[in-house]
């Protein structure tokens, strides 16, 4: 029983970053508006910025990428809005309220295509995967930041 209760729980979770560019351009309010609208609770939020090192740990997947470097940089520069989101179908539900990685493939309405301005800086992050979901949400809060 309690298994299927934890189970649960991470399979509705997600987190999220406004990226920089976000913060710069005053678009926290607007965004956070349009992911309640959608249908997301959330549980967890916090203005925080990464060092280098934390940017470099978070996207170590990418690191043999050739834009790993700008990816650090521009994750760094400033500011940035994390949240840990519940919505049933959470991971799946965000990247379609997201869009496309590069805003000029992104549907209509998505986060990316009214907000991002490249596919470099592109306004918004969406874990990948429920398991991704609570490493990034691990990576960011601490147990006593997530309700
Ligand atoms: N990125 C980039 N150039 C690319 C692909 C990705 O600068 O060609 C950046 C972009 O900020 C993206 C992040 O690297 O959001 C992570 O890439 P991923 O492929 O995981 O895209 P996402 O999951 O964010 O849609
Ligand atoms: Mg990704």
């Amino acid at each position: 029983m309690h298994e299927n209760l934890n189970k649960a729980m991470v399979t509705n979770r997600t987190f999220t970053m406004l990226k920089p560019d976000s913060v710069e351009k005053g678009n926290i309010g607007a965004i956070l508006e349009k992911i309640t609208a959608s249908g997301f609770r959330i549980v967890a939020l916090k203005l925080t910025q990464m060092t280098t090192a934390d940017a470099q740990a978070f996207y170590e997947v990418h690191s043999e990428r050739p834009f790993y470097g700008e990816l650090v940089e521009y994750m760094t520069r400033g500011p940035i809005v994390s949240a840990i989101l519940e919505k049933d179908n959470a991971v799946e539900d965000f990247r379609t309220l997201i869009g496309a990685t590069n805003p000029a493939e992104a549907a209509e309405g998505t986060i990316r295509k009214l907000y991002a301005a490249s596919i470099g800086e592109n306004a918004v992050h969406g874990s990948d995967s429920d398991e991704n979901a609570a490493i990034e949400s691990a990576f960011h809060f601490s147990g006593r930041e997530q309700f």
